[in-house]
C-alpha cells in the first residue's frame, strides 16, 4: 500500500528500529513507548485492521502471536508478564491503518 506508514517501515522505505523480521512478519520498537518494552508486530502484507481479516489470514495471525511470544522471551518479560493489544478502529484509538500487535511490558501495567 503506497501511502501506508507501516508498509513503508516493512519495506525499509523509512527507518524504524526493526528488531525482528521473517518472510511474513516485521517487528520494531514503538516510537512513543508506553512501557520499557513496547514493540509493534506487523504482517508485511497490508491489512488495515482486525476487522479486515479473513479465513485466509488465519495462519498469519497465529504467526504474529508466536513472534510476540518469541520476542517476550528475548526481551526477558515472559516470566514477569506482558500485554498484547490490537486496537481496532476509532473508539479503540487505532491511529495507523495497518494491522499491528502491540507487545507491552517491563513494568506493572495499569488496566483501563
Ligand atoms: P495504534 O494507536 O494505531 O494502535 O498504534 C500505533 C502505534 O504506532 C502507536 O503506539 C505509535 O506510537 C506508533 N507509531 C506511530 N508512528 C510511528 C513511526 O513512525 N514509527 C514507529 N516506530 N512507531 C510509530
Ligand atoms: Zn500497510
Amino acid at each position: 500500500m503506497k501511502n501506508c506508514l507501516f508498509c513503508k517501515i516493512a519495506n525499509k522505505k523509512i527507518p524504524a528500529g526493526i528488531i525482528y523480521e521473517d518472510d511474513k512478519v516485521t517487528a520494531f520498537t514503538d516510537i512513543k513507548p508506553v512501557a520499557p518494552i513496547h514493540l509493534l508486530i506487523i504482517p508485511k502484507v497490508h491489512i488495515p485492521s482486525v476487522d479486515h481479516l479473513g479465513i485466509k489470514d488465519q495462519e498469519l495471525i497465529g504467526e504474529l502471536f508466536l513472534v510476540a511470544q518469541k520476542l517476550a522471551r528475548k526481551y526477558g518479560i515472559d516470566k514477569t508478564g506482558y500485554r498484547l493489544v490490537f486496537n481496532v478502529g476509532k473508539d479503540a484509538g487505532q491511529t495507523v491503518d495497518h494491522l499491528h500487535l502491540h507487545l507491552i511490558g517491563g513494568k506493572k501495567l495499569p488496566w483501563a
